[in-house]
């Protein structure tokens, strides 16, 4: 092309200039900019449907990739690419990025992901607790550290935008995403957004209320999700709706943004559910007048995965609709429209017709260029390869082993006061471990792990619970693992004592929607089955509390809740044999049945089983802490 930025006397390429300032450069780009640009920089389309023509000739904004190892599977079952590394993304990514920078004004791509807990979608990354986990520890300087590392990890593989933290106040624990929520209670999860500074950098004091930060090549480009009542859903149906007084909605649900604004998040997600019946993806009024306008925020809103077709009835059935309807109320970037060629034709049509006015698509480009300056990405559009090492690297999994020991939350020690059953004994004779938890860091990690879903089995480096207590014991003990043992064995064996680690599927969203809150693969009576025969230890994995049934719960001589630990079981076992103490607390009320639902602390008719901030502190029954 004739006007390509090169081709311009110097005056002219401003934006090109790193010592000019942002806004003048944003304002130069914006300048020279054509409608069909402007479209393309508000497109994000998936990795699977990227065309290297695409990213150059649309200049298409965004990308995204769920999981590489995805794709290779597919086509080479078993073989050597069963497991892409970090190399082989990075390799990915830059090679669209320079698509991108070949296009006619070199604007660079961003490339995003959903690293929600360390970067989840990378073979052998360091998978960190989950966030109801990272909640319990009510430790924001651990969670800060957490975010540098995650950021490390994803800057390492090229990818420049982790889709996370998700800020949501989980109010129900039959919602599918509970587990992304580090609490029920706004104040915790307030205090829980230092993971924005860990992940963009920590801004500089005096740094404006609601202007995007990325400190240099260590960090990324963070989004709080899903603005906003996506935990307040009623019944906590996934993607729902969320029917409360504006005011409750400000005090539960919108205060953590505040947080992430004033420490310069990026990005914001619109979530899926309504407010009042009202879709967030549509609502001006959230979207506009109250988040951009009122709190400020500069960055770029982003939409949800297909978001904006749900707008229509089946979704995207009118396209036109869906799409004058998201960006007119605020949608900036629209992340994989269905078929993202009709997108880009339909929103050019809405515009030349008026349905979309210029200024709403000057301002939704101008957002997302200026995230793209302030990122680095024109300086620095490809990736640090200096960076690989620190992807699983020892000192991020010792820093997942802290989290994963301050994650635990002790709710039971001993059947009699003062007779503590914990810490186990490191030299007992024979030790029973079961259940279909013990051996399955797939299961231990959780959902959005190496798949959207997440799944059982060896999914990627980690140390299971067996393998940690393994480690952790002398050359005397025997080891016997039966994970479902039958009742026979016992009488036989004479175990010193067992460890029965129950739990969860791996779930994502809607898919972990659940009614009936029960400890699933006959947990339940295999503690009920070990217990009468053995002193037990509970482990229990899950991205939320279950049912514990009262005479179950009798029987066991200590119960720990663990919620999604990720890939350092070993964790786990610092605190059950005593090296390190019991510090975590609950983030959530655990609940007895779930006909009391939902059950928050404050609610009128509060009986829980353990309170909100339950959890006792030493290996003593008697101390523990209520918030
Ligand atoms: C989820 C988001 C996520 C997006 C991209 C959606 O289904 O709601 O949290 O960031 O997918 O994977």
């Amino acid at each position: 092309m004739s006007n390509r930025c090169s081709d311009f006397v110097k005056a002219d390429c401003i934006y090109k200039n790193q010592n000019e300032q942002i806004e003048v450069r944003v304002r130069d780009l914006l300048s020279k900019m054509t409608l069909n640009e402007k479209a393309g920089q508000m497109t994000q389309i998936e990795r699977t449907v990227a065309t290297h023509s695409a990213i150059k000739d649309l200049s298409i904004g965004i990308s995204l990739l769920i999981s590489l190892n995805l794709l290779i599977l597919s086509g080479g079952g078993s073989g050597p690419f069963d497991k892409a590394s970090p190399c082989d993304w990075a390799d990915m990514i830059d090679a669209f990025q320079n698509s991108a920078l070949q296009s006619r004004l070199g604007i660079p791509i961003i490339y995003a992901t959903d690293a929600v807990h360390g970067h989840n979608n990378v073979f052998g990354a360091t998978i960190f607790p989950h966030n109801i986990g990272l909640g319990a520890t009510r430790d924001a300087d651990l969670v800060q550290r957490i975010g540098a590392a995650t950021a490390l990890e994803v800057r390492a593989t090229g990818v420049h935008c982790a889709f996370a933290p998700c800020v949501a106040v989980a109010r129900d624990p039959r919602w599918g995403r509970y587990y992304e929520s580090f609490s029920e209670d706004t104040e915790i999860v307030r205090n829980m957004t230092s993971v924005v500074a860990g992940l963009q950098g920590l801004p500089p004091a005096g740094h404006p209320n609601g202007y995007p930060y990325v400190a240099g090549r260590n960090n990324v480009i963070a989004c709080a999700k899903h603005f906003v009542g996506d935990g307040g859903t009623d019944k906590g149906i996934n993607e729902g709706n969320a029917i409360l007084s504006l005011s409750d909605l400000e005090k539960i649900h919108m205060a953590p943004y505040l947080d992430c604004l004033s420490q310069g998040v990026s990005t914001v997600m619109a979530t899926y559910s309504s407010w009042n019946g009202s879709k967030l993806h549509s609502d001006y009024y959230l979207l506009t007048t109250t988040l951009k306008e009122k709190m400020g925020f500069q960055g770029f809103v982003i939409s949800d995965w297909e978001g904006i077709d749900r707008l229509s009835q089946p979704h995207g059935s009118d396209y036109r609709y869906c799409i004058s309807e998201s960006i007119n109320a605020g949608v900036d970037m629209v992340m994989v429209p269905f078929r993202y060629e009709k997108f880009l034709e339909d929103l050019i049509f809405l515009v030349e017709s008026g349905d979309i006015p210029m200024s709403r698509i000057d301002d939704a480009v101008e957002r997302i260029l200026r995230v793209k300056f302030i990122a680095g990405l024109f300086e620095h559009p490809l990736t640090d390869r200096s960076l690989l090492d620190t992807v699983g690297s020892k000192i991020h999994r010792e820093l997942a082993r802290e989290a994963v020991r301050k994650s635990l939350v002790l709710l039971k020690n001993g059947k009699h006061p003062n007779k503590p059953f914990l810490p186990l004994d490191r030299s007992a004779r024979r030790i029973l471990v079961a259940g279909s938890h013990a051996d399955d860091l797939g299961y231990q990690c959780g959902g959005w792990t190496m798949t959207w879903h997440g799944s059982s089995g060896n999914i990627t480096t980690g140390t299971t619970i067996l393998d940690a207590i393994k480690e952790a014991v002398g050359g005397e003990t025997e080891i016997i693992y039966q994970k479902y043992p039958s009742p026979d064995i016992f009488a036989a064996k004479d175990f010193s004592f067992a460890v029965v680690v129950v739990g969860e599927a791996a779930y994502a969203e809607a898919l972990g929607d659940n009614s009936v809150l029960e400890i699933p693969f006959g947990g339940s009576d295999l503690i009920s089955l070990v217990a009468t025969r053995v002193p037990t230890l509970v482990i229990m994995i899950s991205g939320r509390p279950l049912v514990l049934d009262p005479g179950m719960l009798e029987k066991v001589d200590a119960f720990v809740a663990a919620w999604l630990p990720g890939t350092e079981g070993a964790g786990i076992l610092d605190v059950v044999f005593g090296e390190s103490e019991f510090v975590g607390l609950l983030p959530v009320t655990w609940f007895r049945r779930v006909d009391q639902l939902p059950l928050n602390a404050g609610d009128h008719s509060h009986d829980p089983l353990f309170p909100l901030g339950f959890g006792l502190k030493k290996f003593g029954v008697e101390n523990h802490s209520i918030e």
